[in-house]
């Protein structure tokens, strides 16, 4: 059975762009007579508010979308994450990282020909060769401190991935792309890339519907469903709605939010044909 999946940030209302998003994993579930789950993805619990999330619920009933119950909160599931780095740690894949922000674009200021990946510089590796006294001892003194995986040594120890994607075809990944990343943060315990991972799979989703925005993020994926021993899903990375202007779809452009078109007197039917269609 097809499991797709809606996931967005508790960070502000729903806009046009989430509909389209939202509506493009209930449509490819429903068509194969699967499902969908919902999760709310507000691990950075500074900029997530529970009062958006309860609007996310209500904007997406209004629209006619449904999902499975239950609904997976993922700041309820810090133990979760926290096996998957244990599993990782054990085999020597990770290394705890002092560095500020600061530091790094200092070291990589230092560094004309510092490698570049999607997100900018590449983490130069600073924290990676520092001795584990050195580090226990940093630890110990309370510093805070990221941890990062090891992708080089990771990746030695798997086969050439891929991935397939409905616009794309077969991917061959190349999870190197954005260098050692953070698998938990300094202010909480776990990232992006680990909690999604770990989401997808332990909610069983078979087809990982998402914007192309965060096409690039699933290289990185891939490694790490290869090292937590996880199956890998298909993916549909679907287009980006864009303004008049051709900019992407903002949370701060109230207008095309969907609280604010239903209190203009649209329909959810208006604006669902507001939206282009949904296929491959
Ligand atoms: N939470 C992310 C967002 O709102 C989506 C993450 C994902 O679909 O993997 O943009």
């Amino acid at each position: 059975m097809i499991v797709t999946r809606f996931a967005p940030s508790p960070t502000g209302h729903l806009h046009l762009g989430h509909a389209f998003s939202a509506l493009y994993a209930y449509e490819s579930a429903h068509r194969a007579d699967g499902a969908m789950i919902l999760r709310i993805e507000d691990i950075d619990q500074g900029r997530c508010r529970p009062e958006y999330e309860t609007a996310i619920l209500e904007d997406l009933a209004w629209l006619g979308i449904g999902w499975r119950e239950p609904v997976r909160r993922q700041s309820e599931h810090f133990d979760d994450y926290a096996a998957a780095l244990d599993k990782l740690d054990a085999r020597g894949l990770l290394y705890p990282c002092f560095c500020s922000r600061a530091d790094i674009r200092r070291e990589v200021a230092d560094s004309p020909r510092a490698p570049h990946g999607p997100d900018g510089p590449l983490y130069p590796g600073t924290c990676r060769d520092l001795s584990t006294d050195k580090a226990a001892r940093r630890r110990a003194s309370g510093e805070q401190f990221a941890l990062r995986l090891n992708v080089g040594k990771a990746r030695g120890e798997i086969e050439p991935l891929s991935f397939h994607d409905a616009f794309r075809g077969l991917v061959r990944a190349d999870p190197g792309k954005f260098g050692d990343i953070v698998l938990a943060r300094k202010d909480t315990p776990t990232s992006y890339h680990l909690a999604v991972t770990v989401d997808d799979h332990l909610q069983g989703v078979t087809l990982v519907t998402r914007g192309e925005d965060l096409f690039e993020a699933t290289h990185v994926h891939r490694l790490l469903q290869a090292l937590l021993g996880y199956a890998t899903p298909d993916y549909a990375h679907h287009r980006l709605l864009t303004s008049a202007e051709g900019k992407r779809l903002a949370t701060r452009d109230g207008a095309t939010s969907l609280r604010y078109l239903r209190k203009a007197g649209h329909s959810a039917e208006d604006v669902i044909a507001m939206l282009p269609p949904r296929t491959a």
